[in-house]
């Protein structure tokens, strides 16, 4: 049976580092986040990124502007918040209203200041290995990989889902460490290919969106599991791989809810503190 990732136990470590570098800052720091329009979506995300800024002792300010506002205004704002010494990070809470493009208003932030690691200088980091901001919910997986003791060192690293927030940056990290990585998409899927992948796979992160994707059957003997998907089914909240079947192969797995979740928000607050402490030179 496979040991659990839990995402909050290491989020209390992640933290507890965390208090002690704010501690060790001649600034306090400061989060802007912004939210477009009625945003309901990201209502929980906000709640729970206010009550880490809290726990951690760093200011969070929520900036709200009318879902009427333009893309100038948008970009007006943040790069008002670009200006703003007293922040030192900024995030733009998606959904944004649909007339609005997320990318133009994200690559508008100050680079410096974008501890999501949405703009296109921090992706280039991610490419060269000197990212200053890793995209959170990539940096909260490979934070699970850690805790799990697996060297990645020629590791068949086998990742589902390429969005730009998951699957893309985790390429370049899992290469980083040497694993020979694979990425697999709704391509593999519909050219029948998606099970061969998964069954070679030592470390497989799943990021789609869809329940039970992956079947406990093809979870290759040993191996390490990362579960990102977020589903609701019959008001219960599931991953992507089918965890009961999976947890009896993998030597490691993350459970849905309580594995990725809880330590995305601690790596978000992770890149806050780093923000800061380049800011304040
Ligand atoms: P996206 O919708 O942006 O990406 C989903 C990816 O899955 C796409 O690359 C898509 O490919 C691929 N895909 C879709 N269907 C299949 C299939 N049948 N087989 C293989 N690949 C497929 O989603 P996100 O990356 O934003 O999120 C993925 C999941 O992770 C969601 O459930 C989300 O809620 C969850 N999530 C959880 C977080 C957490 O903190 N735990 C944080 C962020 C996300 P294509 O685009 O080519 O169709």
């Amino acid at each position: 049976m496979a040991i659990l990732l839990e995402g909050r136990h290491i989020a209390e470590k992640v933290k507890e580092d965390i208090r002690l570098k704010v501690l060790s800052l001649k600034i306090r720091p400061s989060l802007a986040s912004l939210m477009v329009g009625d945003n309901s979506g990201a209502v929980s995300y906000v709640k729970s990124q206010a009550k880490a800024a809290e726990e951690l002792g760093v200011e969070y300010q929520i900036h709200k502007l009318s879902s009427s506002s333009s893309q100038e205004d948008i970009i007006g704002f943040v790069r008002k918040l670009n200006n703003d010494k007293s922040v030192n990070g900024i995030i733009i809470q998606n959904p944004l209203p649909e007339k609005i493009d997320y990318k133009a208003v994200s690559f508008s932030m100050d680079p410096e200041k974008d501890i999501e690691g949405v703009h296109p200088a921090n992706i280039a980091g991610i490419i060269t290995g000197r990212a200053k901001f890793i995209p959170c919910t990539a940096y909260a997986v490979m934070e699970l990989i850690s805790a799990s003791g697996i060297n990645l060192y020629g590791k068949e690293a086998v990742i589902v889902g390429h969005s730009s927030i998951v699957g893309k940056p985790l390429v370049f990290l899992l290469l980083d460490k040497l694993a020979t990585v694979t990425i697999c998409h709704i391509g593999t899927s519909q050219a029948g290919k998606l099970e061969d992948h998964i069954r070679r796979a030592e470390v497989l992160v799943v990021a789609v969106g869809k329940a039970n994707l992956i079947k406990g059957e093809w979870i290759k003997e040993g191996a390490v599991v990362i579960d990102v998907g977020i589903n609701r089914v019959n008001g219960k909240i599931v991953g992507d791989v089918e965890f009961s079947a999976a947890e009896k192969k993998a030597a490691f797995i993350t459970p849905v809810p309580g594995g990725v979740g809880p330590l995305t928000v601690a790596m978000l607050m992770r890149n806050l503190v780093e923000a800061a402490r380049l800011q304040q030179g």
